[in-house]
């Protein structure tokens, strides 16, 4: 991990505010994230709270209702372009929210579609993509990262792979979730109706065509962390994506950050976690990271 991540301390108030509601913003949220390496600006394209899993983990309140059903597209690039210009010209740095971490404010780091559901369900990803694609490009931001944060449900809709060729030109990158090496396992936490054999396949088939970043979180469900088969078993679908020609850039192994809905759901200790990413790293050989 490189020296400016370990300067970003998951005690950092504004590290542990993943609030997607900023200021009457609707689509667009700040966030000092330790995975992007510091401003990550949300677009959130589920302002509704739709989402295809239930996870047990899950920190999106869905009590209260959602608050617009579509994604405004001129909304969200206007959103967008004032988030972009108010972090660079200072203006977040000064926000009560960043007044830990004002330095790492002003170089956006990536743009991520991320938010309150899962991204792939709308009708009209590479719209969104294409809109996000532009401002980028229009605002200068070179180096900065497209990212889809995503449960890889979806990744095998036509819209969406048309997004993604999108994001593949603009220094797009796919963080998928994969948070289990057998259905049962897959069921327990992530509570969908989907096959675990279509994440699977959606992984593979979006790892062959880019590299893609694998995000697990892992947890104590009934005080229990994963067993140590179902870690094997998740090592060797790692195994497999790669055996079969995809490319995995990094694991990304992190652990439940905020209150979850399911008190039975709750964090692994720091050293619970390291042990995990290591052993993934010793039967993988991939690169993994811990954001305990
Ligand atoms: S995939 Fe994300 S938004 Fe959907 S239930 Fe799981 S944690 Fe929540």
């Amino acid at each position: 991990m490189s020296g400016e991540t370990l300067q970003i301390k998951n005690t950092f108030a504004t590290v542990q505010d993943h609030s997607r509601q900023f200021s009457d913003f609707t689509f667009v949220y700040p966030v000092i994230s330790r995975r992007s390496r510091g401003l990550s600006i949300g677009v959130n394209l589920n302002p509704d709270k739709i989402c295809n899993f239930d996870c047990i983990y899950c920190e999106v309140d869905r009590r209260l209702p959602g608050k617009v059903s579509q994604v405004d597209l001129k909304q969200m690039r206007d959103e967008l372009v004032a988030m972009i210009r108010f972090a660079r010209d200072g203006g977040l740095a000064k926000e009560p929210k960043f007044n830990e971490v004002p330095w790492l404010t002003r170089d956006v780091k990536d743009i991520a579609f991320s938010g309150d559901g899962e991204p792939t369900m709308i009708h009209n990803f590479a719209e969104c993509a294409q809109v996000v694609a532009e401002v980028k490009q229009q605002e200068g931001l070179a180096a900065t990262k497209l990212v889809l944060i995503t449960d890889a449900a979806g990744l095998d809709k036509a819209d969406v792979k048309r997004g993604l060729a999108i994001m593949d030109a603009h220094q797009g990158e796919v963080w998928a979730k994969l948070d289990a090496g057998t259905e049962a396992y897959f069921r327990l936490v992530n509570r969908t109706s989907i096959k675990f054999e279509r994440i699977l396949k959606n992984l593979l088939e979006t790892a062959l065509a880019r590299p893609i970043v694998i995000q697990s979180l892992f947890l104590k469900v009934h005080g229990e962390a994963m067993p140590a088969a179902e870690l094997d078993a998740y090592c060797q679908r790692l195994n497999d994506i790669v055996r079969a020609g995809g490319r995995i850039k990094e694991v990304h192994a992190y652990t439940v950050a905020r209150p979850t809905p399911e008190a039975f759901a709750t964090k692994l200790s720091a050293e619970e976690l390291q042990a995990i990413a290591r052993s993934i790293g010793e039967k993988t050989g991939l690169k993994v990271l811990a954001f305990e």
